[in-house]
């Protein structure tokens, strides 16, 4: 095997590794739950509003946080002059979020086309357009939302809030990995990781919108899911492409980016070949590595073991702990993302050390031994040199 192989060699089983995790059947998500639907349904409605308190009626164990919480994102706040460099990020996905961008009829005429030239094509497009990863696998029902949480774009041409979401039809889905800028990342929890973020959801917007424009156009039903119109669960859709696996800090890791990436999807009917979901040692790693609970300041990773969550034992990131610190700090966090001994750049040796990392054994304590004493010290990096100092 040559060295270029060797650094992108992955284990592929045939079940995604959470499912040797899994104890019951998934429940899909009513997509109103997740944390922030609750805080688009203050600053839409108000939390007088009649679709507040139908919401709370339902489901008064969030009244209390939620009322806490507001409609105040909190981030941004350190920002000052650089704001729109995060803004204009947001404001161009919540335009891409609109339904006609989104989702649309396909061509009349179907362009035939073997699922292996299908998906290769894909693939290359969705780099061009700027994935740094693309994965393909089928579409699990269990991880597409019952109904829709987040009503966002333009106005007359959004997702309805509430309305039940089918795409039964897709059978598959491919799932794009946005790499973060990993200077500006460094600077967690400041500002320069907000603009990433804003930056690494924006760009993953616009490869899904083309993306599923492009399958349309070849005369098959394809939507865009992004960070302003989920109609999926991306972590697991991505678990299902073979981008990479649960990690304990709660969402993906990967053995490229490991946790610095955000992601996009697109379903649809099309006929694809499958990536299948790969096993890069995460699991293991993650059982001796605690770098992310250790350094999360809210406490919302766990340090213990796996519990069980909606048919599966996983580690359960609490989302509203983390949320709150978002809004204490006055942007997004990032502290586990930029610990996590596989967050580093592509070189050569990053590379190798992914790959010795993703075989299951002791030798893994030793690599998260020595990435405490050789990685974690003196941070975080200041802001670059283009924006401006307010610490
Ligand atoms: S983003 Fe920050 S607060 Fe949230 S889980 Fe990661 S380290 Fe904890
Ligand atoms: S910091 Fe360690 S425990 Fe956390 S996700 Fe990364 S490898 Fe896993």
């Amino acid at each position: 095997m040559g060295l270029g192989r060797l650094l992108d060699w992955k284990r592929r089983p045939e079940r995604a590794t959470y499912e040797r995790d899994r104890v019951g059947d998934a429940e899909r998500w009513d997509e109103r739950d997740v944390l922030f639907s609750r805080t688009d349904l203050h600053r839409r409605y108000g939390i007088d509003s009649e679709e507040a308190c139908e919401y709370y009626e339902r489901h008064p164990e969030h009244l209390e946080y939620d009322t806490k919480i507001g409609t105040d994102y909190g981030l941004g706040s350190k920002a000052g002059v650089d704001a729109p460099m995060y803004r204009v990020s947001f404001a161009t996905a919540a335009r891409l979020a609109a339904e006609s961008f989104v989702d649309g009829e396909p061509a009349a005429e179907r362009v035939e086309l073997t699922p292996e030239r299908a998906t290769a094509k894909i693939k290359a497009f969705a780099r061009l357009m700027g994935a740094n990863l693309v994965g393909t696998g089928p579409l699990r029902q269990e991880w597409v939302y019952s109904h829709v949480g987040r009503a966002i774009g333009p106005v007359g041409d959004q997702s309805e809030r509430g309305a039940p979401v089918d795409i039964s039809h897709h059978t598959n889905a491919i799932s794009f990995g946005l790499q973060m800028d990993y200077r500006l990342i460094q600077s967690a929890p400041d500002f320069p990781t907000l603009v990433a973020t804003a930056e690494g959801y924006g760009r993953g917007a616009w490869v899904a919108v083309t993306v599923a424009d492009y399958i349309r156009r070849h005369g098959y039903s394809a939507r865009a899911h992004h960070v302003y119109n989920y109609h999926v669960i991306s972590v697991p859709v991505a678990v299902d492409c073979g981008l990479g696996e649960l990690s304990r800090a709660g969402f993906l890791i990967t053995k490229e980016l490991g946790l610095g990436l955000r992601l996009a999807t697109v379903t649809t009917d099309m006929p694809l070949e499958h990536d299948g979901p790969v096993d890069i040692g995460a699991q293991s790693f993650c059982e001796r590595c605690k770098l992310c609970a250790e350094k999360c300041p809210s406490e919302a990773i766990p340090k213990g073991e796996k519990t069980e969550y909606n048919g599966i034992m996983k580690w359960k990131l609490d989302e509203e702990k983390c949320y709150r610190f978002w809004q204490a700090v006055g942007t997004d966090c990032s502290l586990c993302m930029v610990n996590c001994p596989w967050t580093k750049p592509p070189t050569w040796i990053h590379r190798l050390m992914a790959t010795v990392a993703g075989i299951p054994g002791p030798h893994q304590s030793f690599m998260v031994w020595a990435d405490r004493v050789f990685y974690h010290r003196g941070r975080p990096w200041g802001r670059p040199e283009y924006m401006e100092d307010r610490s």
